[in-house]
């Protein structure tokens, strides 16, 4: 195990700014060589200094390193730093955002536990719950979170945790957390929060009482659409063993590690611990270290990238508002938006990048309007240096039944953006002659 706590020595301690933070969090110079960036440890396994320093490894009694499917010093760096930036006190990265999905439940759900989940979720995430987690016997109700009586309702005493994104993918739709948060801990269970569209620079969900905060790390962390990955961040607050006997996983002895409990023997650390030493162990989620690095360099410039993707969505949104094709915006950074006011609570520095609108002549215009663009991409991710465009309904949510796909915010007329770094004048350019050709296309298809 390696501590991916703070460490002796530590470069950054929590008093330093974020932007220090996200530069110098977990990293320092490498001992031997003095290499300024943290390097690429290509390895599969660690030499012991000794039996006595291998067992000790073994029984989790010293923090080190064995096995890079449980541990690895390039992604120990980046698993300190999305602690840091999340304000949590462990973290454990995954080799894709589903992965942490994955390992995060695996902690404590048993065959036929539940969970509540919001219906606005990435369209992966709908899958992975709905369909994929029922072969373990875990169960998901997905419920409208903006109704707090409705998650109340929904509560049984099979279930173990709460799962919300703090920025919906892909509607452009602000969770309450403070009010979720208030439910979960009276329900004595965890509130999980996918923080992936906003970023730590955007919203920092422990602060409003979240317990468990998650990551595709693929998307705006890594920013350059060039690596698959994720991460858990725990804030070290919840009591698993005042949770008695819901959380087993995490608080009765663990006999692969001779009878240890984790809540008990690592305290605040026994959620991330218990996350490598049996999650990553059993299920093999491991990321790989090129990837780690590839994040690394992502998470060093977050905050002046984060602030241009919001300032040019703001302006691509407020353009789209304005258009004869366009239906309606669904970006909380506008003064109308339903979501304004809980944006200003939870967002305060931007609205993020990932919005969504509808076109007036639906399904037609949409699948049009992708083929038109030259600048924006069309393809299935978000939070990439280059602008991108989708229609959910035709790719990523297809798997979905129309009805799921409208509770998504994902209905057949609808386009998702994630604006890009690009210079905002371009982008407008380019989405204007795009909407001008489709909707001449969908007349045409009418007369
Ligand atoms: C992409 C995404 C995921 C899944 O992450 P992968 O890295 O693709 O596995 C989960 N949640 C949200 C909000 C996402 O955008």
């Amino acid at each position: 195990m390696s501590r991916n706590a703070k460490r002796e020595g530590d470069q950054a301690p929590d008093s330093y700014g974020f932007e220090t933070r996200m530069i110098h969090a977990g990293a320092q110079p490498e001992p031997v060589t003095g290499a300024r960036q943290t390097p690429i440890f290509q390895n599969t396994s660690y030499a012991f200094h000794d039996a006595e320093h291998a067992a000790s490894l073994f029984n989790l009694q010293t923090f080190g390193f064995i096995y890079s499917r449980l541990t690895n010093p390039t992604t120990a760096v980046l698993e300190e730093r999305l602690a840091s930036l999340e304000g949590g006190r462990g973290a454990t990265c995954t080799a894709s955002g589903h992965a942490a999905q994955l390992l995060t439940f695996f902690a404590f759900m048993e065959p036929g536990d539940h969970f509540i989940a919001s219906t606005r979720l990435y369209g992966g995430s709908i899958t992975q719950f709905g369909k994929t987690f029922r072969k373990f016997d875990w169960h998901v109700s997905f419920v409208d979170v903006e109704e707090p009586e409705a998650v109340r309702r929904a509560l049984t005493p099979k279930t173990k945790a709460i799962f919300v994104e703090s920025l919906a993918n892909p509607g452009g739709v602000v969770s309450d957390l403070e009010a979720l948060a208030a439910i979960a801990k009276e329900a004595g269970i965890p509130l999980i929060v996918d923080n992936t569209l906003a970023s730590p620079w955007l919203c920092r969900p422990i602060e409003w009482g979240a317990d468990l905060v998650v990551h595709s790390t693929t998307k705006f962390l890594s920013g350059n659409g060039t690596a698959m990955g994720g991460a858990v961040i725990d804030s070290g607050g919840f009591d698993w063993t005042a949770a008695g006997e819901r959380f087993r996983g995490l608080n009765a002895p663990e006999p692969a590690y001779h009878g240890l409990a984790f809540h008990e023997t690592f305290g605040d650390l026994a959620f991330t611990t218990h996350a490598h030493a049996v999650g990553l162990r059993d299920l093999g989620t491991t990321m790989a270290p090129q990837h780690a690095f590839l994040t690394l360099l992502g998470t060093e410039t977050l905050a002046l990238r984060m602030e241009r993707h919001c300032s040019n969505a703001l302006k691509v949104a407020a353009f789209l508002a304005e258009q004869e094709a366009v239906a309606w915006v669904s970006y909380s950074g506008l003064p109308d938006n339903p979501y304004h006011a809980l944006a200003n609570k939870y967002l305060p520095r931007g609205a993020g990048s990932v919005f969504t609108f509808g076109l007036k002549d639906g399904y037609a215009a949409g699948v049009r309007l992708v083929e038109e663009v030259n600048l924006f991409s069309h393809l299935a991710n978000v939070g990439d240096t280059r602008s991108l465009i989708l229609h959910p309904a035709s790719t990523t949510h297809r798997q979905l039944s129309e009805e799921q796909r409208q509770a998504a915010g994902a209905g057949e007329e609808v386009i998702r953006l994630s604006i890009g770094l690009e210079t905002v004048e371009d982008l407008i350019a380019d989405l204007s002659q795009g909407l001008e050709t489709a909707a001449l296309a969908a007349r045409r298809a009418a007369v």
